[in-house]
Order: C-alpha cells, then structure tokens, then sequence
C-alpha cells in the first residue's frame, strides 16, 4: 500500500505516493530501509548529516525536502532520533514470515517494554492494527529522543507511524 502527500500537510493512506524521501516497492521488499516523511519546505538537515552511507541529500537551498538515496540506505536507522521533525522512520518487510518491523521516533512516558503488545497507530494516531515492541533502543547519542520498533502484520506496515501511549507525560530527560 502507498501513500500520498496532500495539502493537510502529512501524506494519505490508500493513495500512490511520489514523494523524495519513500523508497520504491522494489526496496522495500528487499530489507530495512529509511521512509521519510518530510514535505513542508522548512530550513532543516541534521538527516543529511545524521547518514553515515550520505543517502539523504538536502543539498542547496536548505529548504529542499529530502531526497533518499535508497540504493544507499542501509537500513541502520541512524537518522531516525535525529530529526527534529520526528518524520523518518525504518521499514523492515523482511522482519518474519507475515510480519513486518516498524522503527520510529518516541519521546513519552511510560516506556513501552520489550515483548510488549501494543496496538499501532497511523499518522493521525487512530489504531489499526496490533504490534508487539522488538526493540527499544535510548542511545545517549540520541539526545533524549528513544527509536521503538514493532513488528506489525506485513500488510500494515507503510501505514503504521507509532503506538498507541498509556497514561503518561512526554518524555523530556
Ligand atoms: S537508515 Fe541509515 S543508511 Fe538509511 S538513510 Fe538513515 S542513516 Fe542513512
Ligand atoms: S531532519 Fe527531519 S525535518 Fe529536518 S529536513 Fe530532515 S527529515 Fe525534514
């Protein structure tokens, strides 16, 4: 399933997509692979120093959107805690038979557990599937901003953008 940038500001579900930062079906069904989600022109780039493998490209102005390299993505999720935006994410179609993985940005309390279930949220945050947590990674590196990742049914896995928060406050130490 594809997705596609509309005027509200964030891409719609169910629609073709062609924006910089998506990387083709083709990739996808090759392994982990960045997904970034960055469409508001704004003067911002710490994803294109953030990539070891320099498969993020602003270049000049500043104010380009994102182009992904995803040849040379290597799916090591780097970039991830380091935009501001909180707008890249980690698609991994290739996590298990049926299932995929999804890593994104988390920066609330409480913290979701390893082996936790948790139930997976779009871009609007409205539920749509059922996830369990495979990895929650706080690198000192990351500045406070923790990258959960969950494994989600595979045909879900381009929708899904986060988890659905217990009771809690935002996450900011
Ligand atoms: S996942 Fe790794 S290789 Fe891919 S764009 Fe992000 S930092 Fe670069
Ligand atoms: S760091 Fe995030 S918000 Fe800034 S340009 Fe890159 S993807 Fe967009």
């Amino acid at each position: 399933m594809f997705l596609e940038v509309d005027s509200p500001g964030y891409p719609l579900r169910h629609e073709p997509h062609n924006t910089s930062g998506y990387p083709s079906r083709e990739r996808l069904e090759k392994g982990p692979v960045a997904l970034i989600e960055c469409i508001e022109e704004i003067p911002c780039n710490p994803c294109e120093q953030a990539c070891p493998q320099h498969a993020i490209t602003i270049g000049d102005p500043i104010t380009n959107c994102p182009h992904l390299d995803e040849d040379k993505c290597i799916g090591c999720g780097l970039c991830i805690s380091q935009c501001p935006g909180l707008a890249i994410f980690l698609i991994d179609l290739t996590h298990s038979q049926g299932s995929a993985s999804v890593s994104f940005p988390y920066e609330y309390l409480p913290l979701p557990k390893e082996g936790q279930a948790v139930r997976a949220v779009n871009r609007t945050g409205e539920p749509i599937c059922s996830g369990t947590v495979v990895r929650v990674q706080n690198l000192k590196t990351n500045d406070h901003t923790l990258v959960v990742t969950i494994a989600v049914p595979r045909e879900y896995a381009t929708e899904v953008r986060g988890i659905l928060r217990a009771q809690g406050g935002r996450k900011d130490g």
